[in-house]
């Protein structure tokens, strides 16, 4: 057990490894990218294993193409060179045998040609795929853009906290079902006391562009007082002060948010969108553009938008309602448009600047999935912050 700490430590030092031991060419970019990728292939295969269990059912069509599997092939074969590479570059060989032993274990599991050991679709199932999935996808898009665009250029990609907010992506893909079921079951409830035919048929009709824009705007107006009472009402502060805890900001950030909050959050939203009978198209692409509008809000991007930051909510925006110093304080709730800080008189947007720092003063929450997830039902809260 506690060889298996060590390791763990050493993996850790070795990714948070100082800028100097980061460097291109000395094997810290391969053997990271062979680790990744092999944990990547490994819980791939494993939720080949049993499908019904780890893998949801929305990829079943991407698990059905032969593509598929191809795809994880490519994965473990890139893990191995990768880790193979570090291993002949780098002096500190953590990171390279981590990577080997992470894609041997795939492959002793059968890798890309695994078939399901377990059978059948149980009631309750984990989104192990979507987690790899969604964590590869995000990953891989937003951390180039924020190594080449980054406003804090001094920030690493393993910066504090990554680790916590790695493991609020892992919970909330795992629990995908869950949560899904949960976010919805509001608004079906409304629709059954309030069927609206005439309305939804109405709505239903209209174009494609405005359904879309009208779901932004109606989610923003939901979200932005649901979001407002979040900051406004103390017992309410408390679970999201977890959000807001966040010291750094990146394309990992956004994911930190109170199991409760989230199912609060998205439930509330959902439902003009799901009531006022909005298309399905409308909808699913509203869902992935809001999931990747979330992401990119949070990230380390200085990217600046000369006219489009006057309509549309932009990363610097976002930024400044995280905020560390006492302009920031609850300011900028929207998420789509800025336009509702200014009627509603939330707007903080000075020109060109972007806050000092973020999170929160005196740092009130605690470090550590489970002590975040506790924190709001705690009667006195823990005032003193605690490393890891
Ligand atoms: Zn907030
Ligand atoms: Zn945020």
């Amino acid at each position: 057990m506690s060889k298996l700490h060590d390791v763990r430590m050493k993996v850790r030092g070795e990714l948070e490894a100082p800028p100097g031991l980061r460097r291109f060419g000395s094997g810290w970019i391969s053997g990271v990218l062979g680790l990744v990728l092999g944990i990547a292939g490994l819980l791939l295969v494993i939720s080949l294993l049993a499908p019904g269990v780890l893998a949801i059912p929305e990829t079943q069509n991407i698990r059905d193409n032969p593509w598929y599997r191809i795809g994880i092939h490519i994965v473990l074969v890139a893990a191995f060179a990768c880790s193979g590479l570090s291993l002949v570059l780098r002096k500190e060989r953590t990171l390279g045998t981590c990577g080997v032993a992470v894609t041997l274990a795939a492959a002793l599991l059968g890798g890309s040609q695994a078939a399901a050991v377990v059978a059948g679709r149980p009631p309750l199932f984990f989104g192990l795929d979507f987690f790899v999935l969604n964590v590869l996808f995000t990953g891989f898009l937003f951390i180039p853009l924020e190594r080449i665009f980054a406003h804090h250029d001094e920030q690493p990609i393993f910066r504090e906290e990554w680790r916590e907010d790695l493991f609020y992506y892992l919970v909330s893909s795992l629990m995908v079902q869950m949560l899904t079921f949960l976010t919805f079951l509001p608004a079906k409830s409304v629709l059954v006391l309030v069927p609206l035919t005439q309305v939804r048929a109405w709505v239903a009709a209209l174009p494609f562009a405005v359904q879309f824009v009208a779901i932004m705007f109606l989610t923003d107006m939901v979200q932005y007082w649901v979001h407002r009472a979040f900051h406004r009402v103390p017992w309410l502060w408390k679970f999201h002060s977890v959000h807001h805890s966040a010291r750094s900001m990146d394309w990992m950030a956004g994911a930190r948010m109170h199991f409760m909050e989230i199912l609060v959050l998205r439930s509330m939203t959902v439902i003009p969108m799901y009531v006022l009978g909005f298309g399905a198209a409308a909808m699913n692409t509203y869902i992935f553009v809001v999931y990747l509008y979330s992401t990119f809000v949070h990230a380390n991007l200085s990217w600046r938008f000369p006219v489009i930051e006057k309509i549309l909510v932009t990363p610097r925006f976002h930024h400044w309602h995280h905020g560390i110093e006492e302009a920031a304080v609850d300011v900028n709730f929207s998420i789509h448009f800025p336009l509702l800080d200014k009627i509603f008189g939330t707007y903080h947007f000075p020109k060109d600047q972007w806050p000092e720092g973020y999170g929160l003063p005196g740092n009130p929450v605690p470090n550590g999935y489970l002590a975040q997830l506790k924190y709001p039902f705690q009667r006195k809260p823990n005032t003193s912050s605690t490393t890891s």
